[in-house]
């Protein structure tokens, strides 16, 4: 028996963004070619891997207490830790009990070269090369969970928000050429894929250092054969060009009429203070474009609540606006300091709990707006992919504008897109289920 075949089974834990889902696949595929398989529920595993976020401070803490969990119910298991706050704090992360190996972001993407020298001399190992010297694009085209595949277009970010660590722990913007994306795309296509999700730190700025754009991008991964579905993850409002809009609403094949919008505050001087690329105004045209172009299309805005400077005043500014959207759901996350930020340096800090309470009166906002779509959707036909199993004998499924579903379980329609006709909430389950109408 070698070394390594002592080591058989592994668990995968995913903190934050869907590129670090994306990643973890990635992980999760190099070490099944080591022979190590996923653990199924309910067996121990011998290596865990933990990708980790770190965009917020709960972020961090919620990585040092998965991490201390899984050593305490698995204390033979050996403790993989890699993601930002990995790449952030390595000393920090080594040093969390039953750590063997921590891997900042290149070392993520050299995964396999590592994994193979730790299961040679099982000596721990801690490394995680300067941000500023993150320069290399590691690729990653897998299957989520479910039907979905996530194809990471892009990586790290040049535009330093001033609240923002993630310049600091995935580096500067950069990105694949758009055949290579072309060819993945195709090959998941091979594999089964019907739909794939663009995603990256900031993907508007695919191709900004080597002469391609987004839109080109979109373009080509339109005709890739045996995709159904492309969605596109989240793209800076500036960044989401209008005739890409257009293009989506009156010429593409497979770009789903879905898009998520980070907007952050709905007041100018907020804005000006997070050094975002735009204002207000800007956001609202974007949004009237789609749904002038796509009166049903699923529009996600993320906001974040409390951030310093939203004194009184802006913060009921921004109330006003973000009311006054014309969009779907909101992500609302309470403000974060984060140590070595700008932000730290800005006026009119937002006490804790007024962040709470700005975070829960915008949880209001959203429930209200995505209820009225729901509502909207129902008796309308629409192509869903039926992604599994749900409870109680019945299947789910996304429409392609984003809003999820369930019917009777039958599995030769997993992976599928069939045409349907929307019912009623299903008030047994989370606001985010429709039932089918028989
Ligand atoms: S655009 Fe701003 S918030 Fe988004 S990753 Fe870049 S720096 Fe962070």
């Amino acid at each position: 028996m070698t070394e390594q075949s002592t080591f058989r089974k592994a668990a995968f834990f995913t903190l934050g963004c869907k590129l670090n889902f994306a990643e973890t696949s990635t992980l999760a595929r190099c070490m099944e070619e080591r022979g190590i398989m996923r653990a199924a529920p309910g067996e121990s595993p011998d290596i865990c891997v933990v990708n980790t976020c770190s965009v917020t401070q709960m972020a961090d803490k919620k990585a040092r207490h998965l991490v201390r969990n899984l050593h305490s119910r698995w204390p033979k298991a050996a403790i993989v830790v890699t993601g930002c706050y990995a790449q952030l704090k390595p000393e920090e992360a080594a040093g969390l009990p039953g750590v063997d190996i921590v891997l900042g972001a290149a070392e993520k993407g050299r995964f396999a070269e590592f994994l193979d020298k730790w299961l040679a001399d099982r000596t721990p190992l801690s490394q995680a090369q300067p941000t500023a010297q993150l320069r290399e694009f590691a690729p990653s085209c897998e299957r989520g969970d479910r039907t979905r595949w996530w194809l990471k277009v892009q990586d790290g970010c040049d535009y330093f928000c001033s609240y923002c660590t993630i310049p600091y722990a995935r580096g500067r913007s950069r990105s694949p050429m758009i055949a290579d994306l072309v060819e993945q795309a195709g090959k998941a296509a091979g594999e089964g894929a019907k739909e794939i999700v663009l995603t990256g730190v900031n993907v508007g700025d695919f191709g900004n250092a080597h002469g391609e754009s987004f839109f080109d991008l979109v373009r080509a991964l339109d005709k890739v054969e045996g995709i159904e579905r492309f969605r596109i993850s989240s793209i800076e409002p500036n960044l989401l060009e209008p005739d890409l809009i257009r293009w989506v609403a009156r010429e593409s094949r497979a770009f789903m009429p879905h898009f998520h919008l980070p907007l952050q505050s709905g007041s100018d001087a907020v804005l000006k203070m997070m050094r975002r690329r735009y204002d207000t105004a800007l956001f609202a045209s974007r949004v009237e474009l789609i749904r002038q172009e796509i009166p049903d299309a699923f529009i996600g805005v993320d906001v974040i609540a409390g951030a310093r400077g939203e004194t009184p005043q802006e913060w009921d500014k921004s109330l006003r606006f973000i009311e006054s959207l014309d969009v779907t759901r909101l992500h609302v996350f309470p403000y974060s300091e984060r140590p070595g930020t700008l932000a730290l340096t800005l006026p009119d800090p937002v006490s804790p709990a007024d962040r709470h309470s700005r975070a829960a009166r915008l949880g209001q906002v959203s429930e209200r707006k995505f209820a009225a779509f729901l509502k909207a959707r129902r008796g309308e036909e629409r192509p869903v992919l039926w992604e599994g199993r749900a409870s109680r004998g019945m299947m789910h499924g996304l429409t392609d504008n984003y809003v999820r579903v369930e019917a009777p379980f039958r599995a030769d329609l997993i992976n599928t897109v069939e045409r349907v006709r929307i019912g009623d909430p299903d008030p047994t389950m989370t606001d985010t289920l429709t039932l089918l109408e028989p």
